[in-house]
């Protein structure tokens, strides 16, 4: 396959910069072919906006999707954002490699996705979940957190972790059409001894060994949902985070 791995930390010493590292050299010596877009190394402008389109559409009022639409039909959109959508569009699979700060991805990560999914080339009308763009796409977040894995666990005091990374796995990969593997996420690797984050490197590195074995997340397909876009009556929610009413 060929793999895209969007890392986004700022210390290339770090436990992310470890695991990047780690999943560079695995998935290489298993024949694949792997791509890593270092957002830190490479400057990234995190801010979508007017400078996201060599052409301006409508210089009276900007609408950021109506630009990148209009800057994708025409082949005018930013060189830095059309160079990221050739290596993802490139990617086989992608994996997000990223510390969860404030119950979320770094900013610089999030601008990422805000100004590469650019409509019209990550979503359009009529294109979504199961009909995504990056249909037959495969997508991982492998993450880091400050607390343990208890205080993500569903009864835990920040909450379940797949509810906390369901903005992304749903509402950004799903809802682009990837398929999602289960995060691998490596809790609190600052407060473990050497030996704990060796064992979480090991986990890691069996992980990126099982990707074609391991079972995705499970989300509704279309027919599971009516014309109001709600689960049918009869439908038990399985997701994980919808719930029946
Ligand atoms: P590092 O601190 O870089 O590394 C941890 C340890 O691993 C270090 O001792 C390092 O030397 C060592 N290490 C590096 N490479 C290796 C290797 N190859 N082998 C063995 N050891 C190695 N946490 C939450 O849980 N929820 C939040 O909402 C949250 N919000 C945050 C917001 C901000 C702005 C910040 C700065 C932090 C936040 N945190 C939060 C904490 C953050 O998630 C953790 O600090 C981070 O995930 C730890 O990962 P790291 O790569 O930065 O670790």
């Amino acid at each position: 396959m060929n793999i895209l791995i969007v890392y986004a930390h700022p210390e290339p010493t770090s436990f992310n910069g470890a695991m990047k590292d780690l999943a560079v050299q695995t998935l290489t010596a298993q024949g694949h072919s792997v791509t890593v877009a270092d957002l830190y190394t490479m400057g990234w402008n995190a801010v979508a906006g007017p400078s996201d389109t060599a052409v301006r559409a409508d210089p009276d009022r900007f609408s950021l999707a109506r630009e990148q639409t209009i800057a994708m039909e025409s082949g005018t959109i930013a060189a830095d954002i059309a160079a990221e959508q050739d290596r993802l569009t490139r990617a086989d699979m992608v994996i997000f490699q990223f510390p969860v700060w404030w119950f979320g991805m770094p900013a610089i990560l999030k601008g990422w996705v805000d100004r590469v999914f650019a409509r019209g080339y990550a979503y359009r009308p009529g294109r979504k979940y199961d009909t995504g763009m990056f249909k037959g796409k495969l997508a991982m977040l492998a993450t880091t957190t400050g607390t343990s894995a208890d205080t993500y666990a569903p009864d835990g005091i920040d909450g379940d972790i797949l509810t906390l990374l369901w903005p992304v796995h749903n509402g950004l990969l799903r809802y682009t059409g990837f398929d999602v593997l289960p995060p691998y996420v490596a809790y609190m690797p600052a407060r473990e001894d050497e030996a704990g984050r060796a064992l979480q490197l090991e986990g890691y590195r069996q992980r990126l060994e099982s990707i074609e074995t391991t079972p995705h997340l499970f989300f509704h397909s279309a027919e599971d949902y009516g014309p109001n876009e709600r689960l049918k009556p009869g439908v038990l929610a399985r997701s994980g985070q919808q719930r029946n009413v």
